[in-house]
């Protein structure tokens, strides 16, 4: 990849970029692709090195991506490249479970054929989407992606705003977005507080195999400790494990080997798919929720875990990332084209009411959702199993449920209508 320019520079002079994203992970390459399109020049800096990510052997991470996030992806041309690579959900089911009893029978079962849109959901497997994120970046005259290139401090101008990267090299640009990640040091750098609070539980992730096949459904299953998700995969015999524990239970676990932790699993999965066996990488991941108490800053913009991290129960977090790449994109390319100051603080704020209050509803939502499910209060569970079974018996709610679960409720971007902006 070409070195950039040193221009760095405010106030009329030529900037390297219009747009400077710093975070090339998901959210970052998705919104490079969107600006890019509209002919914008984007310059996406990440501190990893692309080969380390890049890698092609199936490591376990994939993710539910709803149904406006694949409208999203399609637009951008990456669905057509991985859509023989996804798994549709065509059902999922929830039910209360016990470590020691598996799951109980299904108190909530959610159908595609319900609403005409089709799949309601797909799993999408992180090596795939990102390999093809990355390949369409080098292929957009546009887009000028810096890897293993840290950002190390930031100045915003009245007119441009610059970053200092790690090497000493400068980059400007007339617009700054942050997709850097839950630890975002943009927003920090620009004083943008966090609220949120630890869930005092851990993520274990992996992969497991099963004999029998899964018939495209998700399940997720609630215990005490917190919920277990069992996530189809391509191929119709491996399915990705999301499994929330109490932090210093969750910790012992990782630890075991692996015939200790699949015995640790088994018992929580039940035999319904036949025998387990692991398929990928074990992973662990912390969860917290983290909201910041504003999308932007003067010259400045959050996408993705960067402005919000939520808890994975729901598989939402990169659904509402996505939500804020079509929103972001669609704001500033229409400014653009308006011949608009794309860093204007009004042109921001546009993003900012459009984002904020269905970001912080989202996560408040699944915050909710947890404490009430990662709970054996004999009150609670008698309460959730009778809203459930309401939702169960009225298909209009029922076809609600599942409309916003393939995030189409809303007002939603053109992006996530599947429309070109
Ligand atoms: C257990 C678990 C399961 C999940 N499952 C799902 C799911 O099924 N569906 C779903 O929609 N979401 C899911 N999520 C959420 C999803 O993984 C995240 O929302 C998503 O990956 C965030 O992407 P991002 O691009 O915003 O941030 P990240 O992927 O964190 O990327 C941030 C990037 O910024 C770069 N960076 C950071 N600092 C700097 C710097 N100073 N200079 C340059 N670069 C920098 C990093 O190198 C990194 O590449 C899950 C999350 C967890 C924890």
């Amino acid at each position: 990849m070409d070195k950039p320019s040193l221009c760095a520079i405010f106030g009329g002079m030529k900037q390297d970029a219009d747009i400077l994203i710093v975070g090339g992970g998901l959210n970052g390459p998705a919104l490079a692709l969107a600006l890019a399109q509209s002919g914008l020049r984007v310059t996406v800096v990440d501190a990893r090195p692309a080969p380390a990510r890049a890698q092609t052997g199936f490591d376990g991470r994939a993710y539910s991506l709803a149904l406006a996030s694949k409208r999203l992806l399609n637009v951008l041309g990456v669905w057509a490249r991985i859509e023989d690579q996804v798994q549709p959900i065509l059902q999922i089911k929830a039910s209360d479970g016990h470590a020691d009893r598996g799951a109980a029978p299904f108190f909530l079962h959610f159908d595609h054929a319900e609403i005409e849109e089709g799949p309601m959901g797909f799993m999408v497997e992180d090596r795939h989407l990102y390999a093809v994120f990355l390949a369409e970046m080098a292929a957009s005259p546009g887009i000028t992606l810096l890897s293993g290139q840290n950002v190390v401090s930031q100045d915003i101008g009245a007119n441009g705003v610059s970053v200092t990267l790690a090497s000493g090299d400068t980059l400007s640009a007339r617009l700054l977005v942050g997709s850097d990640g839950r630890n975002s040091g943009v927003a920090l750098r620009a004083g943008i507080k966090r609220l949120g609070w630890d869930y005092a539980q851990t993520a274990l992730v992996t992969a497991v195999s099963h004999p029998l096949p899964h018939h495209g459904i998700a399940h997720q299953f609630f215990m005490p400790e917190g919920p277990l998700a069992i996530l189809p995969l391509h191929g119709g015999t491996r399915s990705q494990i999301v499994w929330s524990e109490g932090a210093a239970r969750a910790t012992a676990i990782q630890a075991l080997d692996d015939e200790d932790y699949l015995a640790a699993l088994r018992p929580r999965f039940g035999d319904f798919l036949g025998d387990i066996m692991l398929a990928g990488t074990r992973f662990t991941y912390p969860l917290q929720l983290s909201l910041t108490n504003s999308f932007t800053a003067a010259r400045l913009a959050l996408v993705g875990d960067a402005a919000h991290a939520v808890h994975p129960i729901a598989g939402q977090g990169l659904n509402l990332g996505l939500r804020d790449v079509g929103a972001l994109a669609q704001v500033l390319i229409e400014a653009h084209r308006r011949g608009e100051d794309i860093g204007a603080a009004d042109v921001l704020d546009r993003y900012q009411q459009w984002r904020r209050f269905d970001t912080t509803a989202l996560a408040l939502g699944m915050d909710a959702v947890n404490t009430l499910f990662s709970n054996d209060n004999p009150i609670l569970r008698l309460g959730r199993d009778l809203g459930m079974g309401a939702i169960n018996a009225l298909p209009a709610l029922r076809r609600r449920f599942i409309r916003t679960a393939a995030g189409l409720d809303g007002d939603l971007p053109r992006l996530l209508r599947g429309q070109q902006i």
